[in-house]
């Protein structure tokens, strides 16, 4: 395992955030190798790593003031295994093929997780859609489109959202995808819901994480009524992350944005979860104004110098990162356990470090990695496929009560894995090990493509 790790890093020196995402699963996944020899003799691992297919191409667009502009666009088709490549599409000036890859391995155990069939893939582009305006926003997908639409189908490869990318780009892509195909297919999903979008697909990651929440607390007999709740970002993974924490009675205090967070002590109520809805959805303003709109809330700067994020300094029972990979390093992981965290639930991808992880471990906390946690997006785009397919538009209570379902089983699945392959309680090692079990048995029945 060594050797692979060595090979990917020879092969590709500067993907870090795709030898993170590999490391973890090839440190974790170890007994189940050594339980199923087949494995190792079909190589299994090193076929798992290497993405089927990368397409990457120019996306050359016009801004507003007529000067032409050119990003680049990725997608990664990871591995499809048990389904239709499926996975988002990130834009986001940070987007380059490491973070691409990492996404799209993450994702291919994350879709097995959910039991629906789904393969892995993500993609994006390096484009900044912050500031831009609407029209800017559409020439550019419009164009990002006239090349995607070449390697994406129903049957074939389902992108959806991810940052950056939500209603607004989801309608543009989808648009131009009909104009040049002349069909209406399920080619994407997070679409809107007068054309082929499902009820609760933009509540599904965040709600989703909660129920996880609920049922890790549920083992030890406790519940999240009357918790503190520390949530990171304000997107489209927290917001409902916040509102179903409102719901089952706990108090949330934090929000962020790439400027800073707030820190409203009296908690966020539905009534401020409206306004921040408004502000970051239809204004797309900064975090920032909550604080002038909620007097008594505090707003923190980023401060680039400091090597640890405040939010993560607030005293807590629980903490959802809700923004992006990496945003909890070891120095942030002490602080959280310090101030009395005992359960963190992943609702963005990778969003604690290695050494952040470690010390989670180490210290007890109920730890549960996004890929099992924020399964619950993907599983109702599974959903909004399956709803497209048959041409059907199920009622909300369905949805909601087959996410439920399926959380309630992610969260089983992990547990029983971990027992089974020797770390009872470890939700890390479960859900690893359960993807990964189901991704390579399909592989080999598959034969060596
Ligand atoms: P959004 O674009 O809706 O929101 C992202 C939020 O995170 C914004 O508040 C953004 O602030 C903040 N953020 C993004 N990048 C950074 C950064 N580098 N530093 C600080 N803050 C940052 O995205 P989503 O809510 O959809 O996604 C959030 C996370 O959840 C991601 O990791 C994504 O991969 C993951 N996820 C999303 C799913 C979905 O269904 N949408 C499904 C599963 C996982 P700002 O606006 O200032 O950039």
């Amino acid at each position: 395992m060594q050797t692979i790790m060595e090979k990917i890093k020879a092969r590709d020196p500067e993907q870090k955030e795709f030898h993170q995402a590999v490391a973890e699963v090839v440190e974790t996944v170890r007994p189940a190798l050594d339980a199923h020899p087949e494995y190792r003799h079909q190589k299994v691992l090193e076929r798992l790593v290497e993405p089927e297919r990368i397409i990457m191409f120019r996306v050359p667009w016009m801004d507003d003031r007529g000067e032409p502009q050119v990003n680049r666009g990725f997608r990664i088709e990871m591995n499809s295994a048990i389904g239709p490549y499926k996975g988002g599409l990130r834009f986001h000036p940070s987007v380059n093929l490491s973070i691409l890859k990492f996404l799209a391995f993450e994702q291919t155990f994350k879709n097995a997780l959910t039991s629906l069939p789904l393969g892995g893939g993500k993609g994006g582009a390096d484009f900044d859609p912050k500031g831009k305006t609407d029209n800017e926003v559409m020439r550019f997908c419009q164009s990002f489109m006239t090349e995607l639409y070449r390697h994406i189908g129903p049957d074939t490869d389902v992108p959806a959202g991810d940052i950056g990318v939500g209603a607004r780009e989801i309608g543009f892509l989808f648009g131009m995808y009909k104009r040049l195909r002349n069909e209406f297919t399920g080619v994407l999903t997070g679409k809107s819901l007068n054309w082929g979008g499902s009820l609760i697909r933009p509540e599904a990651t965040g709600y989703g994480c909660v129920h996880f929440a609920a049922e890790m607390l549920a083992v030890g007999g406790d519940a999240l009524a009357g918790k503190t709740c520390l949530v990171s970002g304000s997107g489209n993974v927290a917001q409902y992350t916040v509102e179903k924490l409102i719901d089952r009675g706990a108090r949330v205090v934090t929000l962020s944005d790439s400027s800073g967070h707030i820190c409203d002590e009296a908690g966020i109520d539905a009534q401020k979860l409206a306004f921040v809805m408004r502000l970051k959805n239809v204004q797309r303003g900064r975090i920032q104004e909550y604080a002038d709109a909620y007097p008594g809330t505090v707003f923190t700067p980023v401060d680039p110098t400091r090597s640890s994020n405040p939010l993560w300094e607030h005293a807590a029972d629980c903490a959802f990162p809700c923004a992006t990979e990496n945003e909890i390093n070891g120095e942030d992981a002490r602080h959280l356990v310090a101030g009395g965290v005992r359960l963190v639930v992943e609702g963005a991808n990778m969003p604690t470090t290695p050494e952040g992880i470690d010390h989670f471990l180490d210290a007890g906390v109920l730890y549960a990695p996004g890929k099992a946690a924020n399964a619950g997006g993907v599983a109702v785009s599974g959903l909004e496929m399956a709803q497209n397919s048959m041409r059907l538009h199920w009622p909300r209570e369905e949805v909601e009560g087959r996410l439920q379902m399926i959380m309630k089983n992610i969260h089983k699945n992990c547990l029983a894995a971990a027992e089974r392959y020797g770390s009872p309680g470890n939700y890390l090692v479960g859900a690893n090990v359960a993807g990964f079990i189901k991704v390579v048995d399909a592989m080999l029945d598959q034969g060596l493509v």
